[in-house]
C-alpha cells in the first residue's frame, strides 16, 4: 500500500521539525577533531568482539541500552547479558540510555517516551546500584520535537543519526550520528568522512550494532570495525565515549 501523499508531507515536516526545533546550541570549537564509537542496543558482540578492539587500542566507546531487550534475540542480535554490565564497566566503557522498551522515537507519544527513559534509569539502578545514564539515543527514527523537550532534561546530549559529523553550532537534543553498517561495503566513503571530520575540527559520532563474522543487517565485521577504528586513530583526533566527549567539548570536569 502506497503512502498517501499528505502522510508523506507530514512525515517530511515532522522529521525536519526534529532537526529544527527545541535545539539546545553547542559550539563545537576544539583543536583536536573529536571521534565516538557507540553501539546502539548493546548485542553482547558489540562488547566481546567491538569492545575487545577498542581495547587493544587503549580506547572504549558508548553502549547505548534497552534492559527491556536484555537476554534477548534482536534483529539486531543476542543482546547483552546482566553480566554484561560490569564487564563494560571494568573496561571503562560508557553505559548510554535506549529507553527501556526500545521506543521508536518517532512513533511514540513523548510521554511514554519519557516514562520509558525512567524505566530504564531504574533498571540501571537496580543491577547497577547508583550509575547513571547521562547520554542517550534515539531508537529506529528521528524524534518528536515534544520528545526531544522532555528527554533533553535527562541527559547531557542525545544522538540521532544524519549520516554526518557535528561541527559549529550542534544541538545537544539530537546530535548527528553515522551508521557503520550504512557503509560496511565502502570504507573509503567512511575514511573520507573520518579526514573531513579532522579537517573540520568535529566531533564524528559513529554508530553501528552488532560485530560479529557474520553480522546482521545492522552491523559489521570485527575487521571493518578495526579498520575504521585505526583510520580514526591516524586522523589524529581523540577519540572518546559520548559523555566524555561533551565533557572535553564544554571544557568541564564535572558533569
Ligand atoms: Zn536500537
Amino acid at each position: 500500500m502506497s503512502v498517501p501523499l499528505w502522510d508523506r508531507a507530514r512525515g517530511r515536516y515532522i522529521r525536519s521539525a526534529a532537526r529544527f526545533c527545541v535545539k539546545r546550541p553547542l559550539a563545537i570549537n576544539t583543536q583536536t577533531p573529536l571521534v565516538s564509537f557507540t553501539f546502539d542496543d548493546f548485542p553482547r558482540s558489540a562488547l566481546l568482539a567491538g569492545g575487545a578492539i577498542l581495547q587493544r587500542f587503549g580506547l572504549r566507546g558508548t553502549y547505548y541500552t534497552s534492559f527491556g531487550l536484555m537476554g534477548k534475540q534482536a534483529p539486531t542480535g543476542s543482546i547483552f547479558l546482566p553480566e554484561d554490565l560490569a564487564v563494560a564497566l571494568e573496561q571503562g566503557h560508557e553505559l548510554g540510555c535506549h529507553t527501556f522498551g526500545h521506543c521508536d522515537a518517532w512513533e511514540t507519544k513523548a510521554g511514554a517516551f519519557e516514562d520509558s527513559v525512567i524505566d530504564n534509569q531504574r533498571a540501571l539502578d537496580n543491577l547497577v546500584p547508583g550509575a547513571r545514564f547521562k547520554t542517550l539515543s534515539y531508537p529506529i527514527s528521528p524524534p518528536r520535537v515534544g520528545t526531544k523537550r522532555k528527554v533533553g532534561r535527562h541527559f547531557v546530549c542525545c544522538r540521532g543519526g544524519g549520516q554526518a559529523f557535528n561541527v559549529g553550532c550542534a544541538d545537544l537534543n539530537y546530535l548527528s550520528g553515522y551508521f557503520l553498517e550504512k557503509s560496511r561495503d565502502d570504507p573509503e566513503s567512511v575514511k573520507s568522512v573520518i579526514r573531513e571530520n579532522a579537517q573540520a575540527r568535529g566531533w564524528l559520532i559513529f554508530a553501528t550494532h552488532d560485530v560479529c563474522k557474520s553480522p546482521t543487517p545492522y552491523g559489521c565485521t570485527p575487521e571493518f570495525f578495526e579498520e575504521i577504528l585505526q583510520a580514526a586513530v591516524d586522523s589524529g583526533a581523540r577519540i572518546l565515549p559520548v559523555f566524555e566527549a561533551w565533557k572535553a567539548l564544554c571544557g568541564s570536569l564535572s558533569s
